[in-house]
């Protein structure tokens, strides 16, 4: 196993990854809502989370990845009474399409995606022990509360003090509550809800509950590595915190706290009600899987990024058609004529140079997961290849294989240069941008004929194109 650090929010400090029980790794993340379709700050969680679990099992550890789906909450049960129909069908309904988003991005590093509902005999057990163990009472309404007061440590993930907490987005004000802080664990039956059987009466489980009652039956009292995006550390962690600590005595539930930035639009938190311009499918149809993990992986996985819809995509559209050229040309040689194809040994040290920037690449990475460094030595040995006098035409099949070898990493573990390559397949944006190219090359020398045809050709492909402002857009309408 590759010695790994990883920044721990709750210490506020890089450490060494110790397992509690090695090479075991027990992995979760908070997952999604599935009460409207992922949009791309989504996609930036989960692709993260796909790079260390990736990363984690080449280096020999075995990680037991969960993340898990909370079908039930507030904002389902309320988006499913506007639609009309029962939340948790609405749930499995975007949960079947979040799946199938996940897939064309090549997140499929998770072992299991736990539905909150199916954990109700453990989340009934854990709300019985916070009562009988004192850290929790019951409301008159039959609602059962957690009592932050009675657990001192409160507070300590995020850093806040009781007195100071200010009320998140899912705390609401209740006057059945003995101090604001409390959270609810089980809330009473309220009419047109879904609601379970209780030693305290017909209710439902709070969102917090959930999580811990999940992991306490599939990763035990403590796991290792508890991840998400930044925004769920207050309070939906800290409750996760207080309410598996309090009720198992077990000390800390995650030995690791690994929170990732948020993805900001214009300065503002991405949400649900942002729309299309920010939908995952609509942008993996726009630009295919590889530009949009590129875009998220060249940055620090911590740090918020800023999304430029205009911006942000084409610079990484032409980032990606840059860093993967090399890695097509060799593989387009490699099929084409096997390797024992002949012709020279890589020119100099280039072969184990190549091998040895895999083992860069590795050490890089397994500080904190540095992503955004290990791009860089991608770029830098892609125009290593560029340069190349000769080319790569030139050189063998066994030389051109391990030339492949820092791209093989960059496919095994960030994912990178992964989509399908097949005619007629997903070919992502890259073709379509190329076809533009070569419209708007049409365009500046008068052949507006030709412009036009490329165009129609285009549309009779599934593809509408927009020019506006001098600019051409274009977006998928689909085969209908
Ligand atoms: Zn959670």
């Amino acid at each position: 196993m590759r010695r790994v650090t990883v920044y721990d929010s709750r210490s506020r400090e890089t450490r060494l990854l110790a397992p509690l029980v090695p090479p075991r790794v027990g992995l979760y993340v908070c997952g999604l809502t599935p009460y409207a379709p992922a949009h791309i700050g989504h996609g930036r969680t989960f692709v993260v989370f796909d790079v260390v679990a990736r990363a984690l099992r080449r280096w020999g550890y075995r990680v037991f990845y969960v993340q898990n789906v909370t079908n039930l909450d507030d904002k389902l049960i309320a988006r499913a009474a506007e639609e009309g129909v029962d939340p948790l069908a609405l749930a499995d309904r975007h949960f079947a399409s979040y799946l199938r988003t996940m897939e064309r991005l090549g997140v499929r590093s998770v072992n299991y995606y736990p539905f909150a509902t199916d954990f109700m005999p453990e989340i009934l057990a854990q709300v019985g022990v916070l009562l009988d163990r004192g850290f929790a009472y019951r409301a008159s309404d039959g609602s059962v509360y957690f009592e932050v007061a009675k657990f001192p440590r409160y507070g300590a993930l995020s850093r806040q003090k009781v007195g100071e907490l200010r009320p998140g987005a899912r705390v609401e004000v209740d006057t059945r509550k003995r101090a604001p802080e409390d959270f609810v664990l089980w809330k009473a039956a309220t009419p047109g809800e879904p609601s379970w059987e209780s030693p305290w009466g017909p209710g439902r489980p709070g969102w917090h509950i959930e999580d811990t009652a999940m992991t306490g039956r599939l990763l035990g009292p403590r796991y290792d590595l508890h991840g998400a995006a930044i925004d769920l550390i207050f309070p939906h962690h800290e409750a996760e915190v207080a309410q598996s600590e309090a009720a198992t005595g077990e000390v800390p539930l995650a030995n690791y706290w690994m929170h990732a930035g948020l993805l900001l639009l214009s300065g503002e938190k991405m949400s649900k009600s942002i729309g299309n311009v920010a939908a995952l499918e609509a942008t993996i149809d726009r630009v295919g899987p590889g530009v949009l993990r590129l875009y998220y992986l060249n940055a620090n996985y911590r740090s918020p990024l800023d999304f430029d819809p205009d911006r942000s995509l084409g610079e990484s559209t032409e980032a990606y058609a840059r860093l993967r050229q090399p890695f097509d040309r060799i593989s387009e040689l490699l099929d084409r004529e096997g390797a024992d194809r002949p012709g020279a040994g890589p020119p100099g040290a280039l072969g184990d140079d190549a091998a040895s920037l895999v083992d860069r690449l590795d050490a890089t990475l397994a500080e904190d997961f540095n992503t955004r460094e290990s791009i860089a030595l991608l770029f830098g040995w892609t125009k290593r290849l560029a340069e190349l006098s000769g080319g790569l035409d030139a050189i063998a099949g066994s030389g051109l294989e391990r030339l492949r070898a820092p791209y093989d990493w960059a496919r095994e573990v960030l994912g990178l240069f992964d989509e399908p390559t097949a005619p007629g397949a997903d070919a992502g944006g890259e073709v379509v941008e190329v076809a533009l190219a070569a419209r708007a090359r049409a365009r500046s020398r008068g052949d507006f004929a030709e412009s036009d045809r490329i165009r129609d050709e285009l549309r009779a492909a599934g593809i509408e194109v927009e020019d506006h402002a001098g600019r051409s857009r274009w977006r998928r309408i689909g085969p209908e």
